[in-house]
C-alpha cells in the first residue's frame, strides 16, 4: 500500500467515526436532546465537570431559589467527593453521566468510549443506588460509537440548548448571568461547577440570574422532569418514514382519508387470485381497496387508544364507501400488516402471506417496521411466531354490516 492510500484511508475513517457523527450528533442533535418542547414555563439547569469544592455553594443558592438542577458528574471527581454525589442527590437534583476522565471522544475508540460511561456510570450508581440516565459526552464531542453505547447503557445523549460560557475567562460575570436569565422554557443550559479556574463566576452569575428567572415565573426543574413535561417529539426515524409514506401516497394514488383515520386507502385491481384462510377465493380482476396504516399516528398511542382508532378509522371507511363514487366498486379490503391478533378482533379475516408474495420482501418490510416502530423489539424481528407478517382481508359487505350506520344508506354495497 503506497504512503497516499494509508493516508486516505485514515482520512476516510476520520469522516466516518467523528466527522459525520460529529455533524450529525453535535450540530444537528440527532440522536440528542438538545431542548424540550414544553408548554410550561420552566427550563433545565445542567452542572458539568463536578462535583468539586464549588458544588455545596451551588447547592445552596438552588435550594434558596428552591430550584432543581441536573449534574453531569466525572467519574474519577465522583470518587474524588462521593459526599457531594450524595449531596446533590439529597438536593432532589438530578445525577448523570459526563464520563470516566472527561475523555474527547474525537480520540476515543468504541470500546473505549463505552468503557468511559459505564465506569462511570457504575461509580455514580454506587453513590446515588440509582443507574444515570442522561449522559453528556464531553465537550459535545461526538464519534460513532456514543450512540449505540449509549443505547446500550440506556442514557439519553443530552446537549444544550444555551452555553453560558462560564468557562471564558474574557466573559464577565453579567455577561454569563444575562445568558443565563434569558434562556427560553424548555432550554436546558450549560453551566460548570468543577473544571478549570474562576468557578467562582459561575457562582456570582446564578446569585444574579436565579431571582431573574423567579420574576419572569420560570421553574427550574432538573432534565428529566423537563422531559417527562414535554411536548413528545416524533423521532427522526419516523419523521423520514412519514416522508416515504406522503411520498408513495402521491405516487400510487393513495388517498390518505381524513386527518382522524389512521387508515390510508389505495384502490387497485387483483392480477393474480388469492385463496382467503376462510376458504373463500378472490378472483382476478376483483377491485381491491388496501388499507395502509398510518404508522406514525398509531406508533404514538398505547395498545388500548390504539385499538380504538383503528376500530373509529373502519368506521369512517364505511361512512365514506357510502359516498364516494370513485370506490363503489371495491369489493374487499385487504391489506398486510404484523398487527395479526388484533385484525381478528376487529372483524378482519386472517391468512398467511403466500411465500411467494411474502419472500424477501415482505420479511424486510416487517423488519423496517420493527426497526423504526419498536427498536426494543427489533431482536425478535426474527422470531417468526411473535411478529409474523399476515395478509388481512374484509370484504365490503362485513365492512358495512359490522361498521355502517344503517338507515345511512349502506348502499351500493349492501346485496354483494
Ligand atoms: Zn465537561
Amino acid at each position: 500500500m503506497s504512503p497516499v492510500t494509508v493516508l486516505e484511508w485514515i482520512v476516510a475513517l476520520a469522516i466516518v467515526y467523528v466527522g459525520l457523527p460529529e455533524l450529525l450528533g453535535h450540530y444537528l442533535g440527532v440522536g440528542a436532546v438538545r431542548a424540550v418542547k414544553t408548554e410550561r414555563q420552566e427550563l433545565a439547569l445542567t452542572f458539568d465537570d463536578g462535583p468539586g469544592p464549588l458544588t455545596p455553594q451551588i447547592l445552596d443558592l438552588l435550594a434558596l431559589a428552591e430550584a432543581k438542577a441536573t449534574f453531569f458528574m466525572v467519574g474519577r471527581q465522583a470518587e474524588r467527593y462521593p459526599d457531594l454525589v450524595r449531596q446533590v442527590q439529597a438536593g432532589g437534583h438530578e445525577v448523570a453521566n459526563h464520563s470516566e476522565t472527561h475523555a474527547g471522544l474525537w480520540w476515543t475508540g468504541p470500546v473505549a468510549t463505552l468503557r468511559q460511561f459505564e465506569q462511570a456510570a457504575a461509580v455514580l450508581a454506587s453513590n446515588t443506588h440509582l443507574r444515570p440516565h442522561h449522559l453528556r459526552p464531553p465537550w459535545g464531542q461526538f464519534n460513532l460509537s456514543l450512540w449505540p453505547a449509549a443505547s446500550r447503557l440506556e442514557h439519553r445523549v443530552v446537549l444544550w440548548t444555551v452555553n453560558a460560557f462560564d468557562w471564558r475567562q474574557k466573559d464577565t460575570v453579567q455577561a454569563i448571568a444575562g445568558r443565563i436569565a434569558q434562556a427560553r422554557p424548555g432550554a436546558i443550559v450549560l453551566l460548570h461547577d468543577a473544571g478549570g479556574d474562576g468557578r467562582q463566576r459561575t457562582v456570582e452569575a446564578l446569585k444574579l440570574a436565579l431571582p431573574q428567572l423567579r420574576s419572569r415565573g420560570i421553574g427550574l426543574v432538573t432534565v428529566e422532569q423537563l422531559i417527562a413535561h414535554g411536548i413528545p417529539t416524533v423521532p427522526l426515524r419516523m419523521r423520514i418514514w412519514d416522508l416515504w409514506e406522503s411520498l408513495y401516497d402521491r405516487l400510487y394514488h393513495v388517498d390518505a382519508m381524513s386527518e382522524d383515520s389512521i387508515f390510508r386507502l389505495q384502490r387497485g385491481v387483483l392480477k393474480d387470485p388469492i385463496d382467503l384462510a376462510d376458504g373463500t377465493q378472490l378472483k382476478a380482476g376483483t377491485v381491491y381497496g388496501e388499507i395502509h396504516l398510518k404508522n406514525t399516528a398509531l406508533s404514538q398511542m398505547g395498545a388500548i387508544r390504539g385499538l380504538r382508532a383503528l376500530r373509529h378509522s373502519l368506521t369512517l371507511l364505511a361512512d365514506r364507501l357510502a359516498v364516494e363514487p370513485r370506490w363503489q366498486d371495491i369489493e374487499v379490503f385487504l391489506g398486510t400488516t404484523i398487527l395479526g391478533r388484533p385484525a381478528v378482533g376487529l372483524g378482519f379475516t386472517v391468512s398467511p402471506v403466500a411465500e411467494d408474495l411474502g419472500g424477501w420482501w415482505a420479511k424486510t418490510y416487517r423488519n423496517w417496521l420493527m426497526l423504526i416502530y419498536h427498536p426494543q423489539g427489533a431482536h425478535r424481528a426474527g422470531s417468526p411466531e411473535k411478529m409474523q407478517l399476515v395478509f388481512i382481508s374484509m370484504s365490503r359487505r362485513v365492512l358495512l354490516e359490522r361498521y355502517g350506520h344503517p338507515g345511512e344508506g349502506g348502499g351500493a354495497g349492501d346485496d354483494r
